[in-house]
C-alpha cells in the first residue's frame, strides 16, 4: 500500500493566516500531521508585500510542533538569485543552486540560528522552488544536523551523500503508485476548490497518511526504478 505525506510550503511571519488556519482545521479534522516548511528570514517580495506581518507566527509554529507537525528549514530568505536547476531541476531558479559553497554555508547558518532563537530544532530541509545542488548538501552537513531532504523524484526514501531523501512527486493529492508519495501544497495561494478537493481525498484516504516520524529511514540506494522515474520526469517532460 502506498503511503502519503502532506507537505506545506512557505510558512513565515508573512503569510495568509486565514488560509493557513483553514488548512490547520482541515488537517486536525482528519488527524493528518504534515511537514511544514518554515522560511526563517523572509525577504521574498511576493510574500512580504502581499501579507501583513503575523506577530503571533512563532507562537503558532511552536503549537504546530506540540501537535506533532514536523518543521523543516525552507531556505533562508526565500529569494531567487540564480537561474539554476541544480540536482532536482523542477524549476530554473534557485536560492541555492549555483551559489558558492561559502554563501550557502552562511545562509544555512543564518536560517538555523533564527529557528534556534525561537526554540526550533529541525533535521529536515527543503529548498525554495525545489532547487539545490551538491554544495547545499555540503553546507547542510557543515552547518547543521539536518540529514533529511524533502524533494527529488523517486519511488521511496533513499540514502545518498549521507542524506535521506524523502521524495516529493506531486503538487496535488491523487493516487499514485509510489511506495511513498509526498503531496506539496502552498496554502497561501490555494483556492476554495483546492481546499474542497483536498478534503474529498482526505476523507477517503486519511489512513494512508503518515508523519515524517513514522517514515522508516533506511539506508537504501536509489534503484533502477527510481532512476527511471527521475529520467521520465526530467527528460521526458
Ligand atoms: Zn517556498
Amino acid at each position: 500500500m502506498s503511503k502519503y505525506l502532506l507537505r506545506l510550503d512557505d510558512a513565515s511571519d508573512y503569510m495568509d493566516v486565514e488560509k493557513w488556519q483553514r488548512m490547520e482545521n482541515l488537517l486536525d479534522k482528519y488527524g493528518i500531521k504534515p511537514l511544514v516548511g518554515i522560511i526563517p528570514d523572509n525577504k521574498d517580495a511576493s510574500l512580504i508585500y502581499n501579507y501583513k506581518q503575523d506577530l503571533t507566527f512563532w507562537t503558532k509554529v511552536l503549537s504546530w510542533k506540540n501537535k506533532g507537525w514536523e518543521l523543516a528549514l525552507h531556505g533562508c530568505y526565500h529569494k531567487y538569485t540564480t537561474k539554476e536547476g541544480g540536482i532536482n531541476p523542477v524549476n530554473k531558479r534557485s536560492e541555492f543552486a549555483g551559489v558558492s559553497l561559502d554563501e550557502q554555508r552562511k545562509m544555512i547558518r543564518h536560517g538555523i540560528d533564527i529557528l534556534k532563537q525561537y526554540g526550533i530544532v529541525t533535521n529536515v530541509f527543503f529548498a525554495p522552488s525545489h532547487t539545490f545542488d551538491k554544495n547545499t548538501l555540503i553546507a547542510l552537513k557543515e552547518e547543521s544536523n539536518i540529514r533529511i531532504i524533502s524533494d527529488t523524484i523517486a519511488n521511496d526514501v533513499y540514502f545518498e551523500n549521507d542524506f535521506y531523501f524523502i521524495p516529493e512527486q506531486s503538487g496535488r493529492v491523487r493516487n499514485l503508485p509510489f511506495k511513498l508519495c509526498t503531496f506539496c501544497y502552498h496554502p497561501n495561494t490555494m483556492s476554495d476548490k483546492d481546499f474542497e478537493n483536498l478534503e474529498i481525498f482526505l476523507k477517503k484516504y486519511y489512513f494512508k497518511f503518515v508523519a515524517v516520524k513514522e517514515i522508516e529511514l533506511k539506508k537504501r540506494s536509489k534503484s533502477l526504478f527510481d532512476k527511471l522515474l527521475h529520467f521520465m520526469y526530467f527528460v521526458k517532460r
